[in-house]
């Protein structure tokens, strides 16, 4: 079954864009990453999922419901972090996330505990005592206390150190392990490329691409380094040519054997062809619009 299924989702503000003609499919039992810059419609994508938004158009189905469906069984069944994470003012911590169990129906209080422990969590507090990255910790514990079937965060681990950050995803990789699914939206390319299995990239509101993330890190090209040489070789798909005192370096998408010729009349002291990290490959999709989808 798909745990997040879209076709054609649609949102406008007035006449502004949010998202347009979204068709995404996620399956159950996936860890998969929503990539794209401030802007590029991935909020507005979640809140209609999750039905804190009515599309102006198309469809959209989580958990094999409709997101205008039943909300209740929506808030029991999936893990949901706001970008933002905003609490009632006056309330301390152990009562927000006592409070979010309750919403669900849920005895959450000793999964509470445990995740609390587990990312220093200090519950005596009032909410507006905290700082942003103390405010996301919150926020997680209260997405993550009921152990839901689907998780769908959005940018997670914006304001949180890299030591919580490490513990936020040992805690979302048990919990996919565990069976469950992960939808993680993201600018953070790293996170995406080291946790997720596939990803979308999201562009001025459309789907540029979606496919395995290893796929998508060598669809774009390959970086070519070249040591002892001052010049670029002169054929189409080169790009993003950058020069050192040792030699280039730059992104080629032609064939191999015809840059392994052209190479050959140069006086080359050493060369590495890698393949290029997702932050490269990103800014190709962005750059240069890709029609992959
Ligand atoms: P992202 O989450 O990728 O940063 P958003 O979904 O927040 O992107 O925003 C997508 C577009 O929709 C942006 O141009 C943004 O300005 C616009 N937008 C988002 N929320 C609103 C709103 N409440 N009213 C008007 N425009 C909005």
């Amino acid at each position: 079954m798909n745990a997040i299924e879209t076709r054609g989702l649609t949102k406008y503000y007035g006449n502004s864009r949010g998202v347009i003609g979204l068709d995404l499919a996620v399956q159950e039992g996936e860890f998969f990453g929503f990539i794209g810059p401030n802007g590029a419609g991935k909020s507005t994508s979640i809140r209609c999922l999750l039905g804190l938004i009515r599309p102006t158009s198309g469809e959209a189905q989580v958990l094999g419901n409709a997101c205008t469906g039943d909300r209740r069984r929506l808030l029991r069944e999936v893990g949901y972090l706001p970008s933002e994470a905003m609490f009632y003012p006056g309330m301390r911590v152990r009562e927000v996330i006592r409070y979010s169990a309750d919403l669900r129906g849920q005895d959450c209080a000793d999964e509470a505990a445990a995740l609390c422990e587990r990312l220093q969590v200090q519950t005596d507090k009032r909410v507006e005592e905290l700082s942003l990255g103390n405010r996301k910790k919150v926020a997680i514990v209260c997405a993550m206390q009921h152990r839901p079937r689907l998780y769908v965060l959005d940018e997670p681990t914006s304001g949180l150190d890299p030591l919580m950050q490490r513990e936020f995803f040992a805690l979302l990789d048990e919990r996919h392990a565990q069976g469950a699914t992960v939808f993680l939206s993201s600018h953070v390319l790293s996170e995406i490329q080291r946790h997720c299995t596939r990803a979308a990239i999201i562009r001025e509101g459309r789907l540029i691409a979606c496919d395995r993330v290893e796929a998508l890190a060598q669809a774009g090209a390959r970086r070519v380094t070249l040591h002892g040489v001052a010049d670029v070789p002169e054929l189409s798909g080169i790009r993003d040519v950058q020069r050192s005192p040792e030699g280039v370096s730059f992104l080629y998408g032609g064939e191999m054997n015809v840059l392994i010729r052209a190479l050959a009349r140069l006086d080359v002291r050493d060369m590495t062809v890698a393949e290029p990290d997702l932050e490269e490959v990103f800014m190709h999709y962005y750059e240069e619009g890709g029609d992959r989808a």
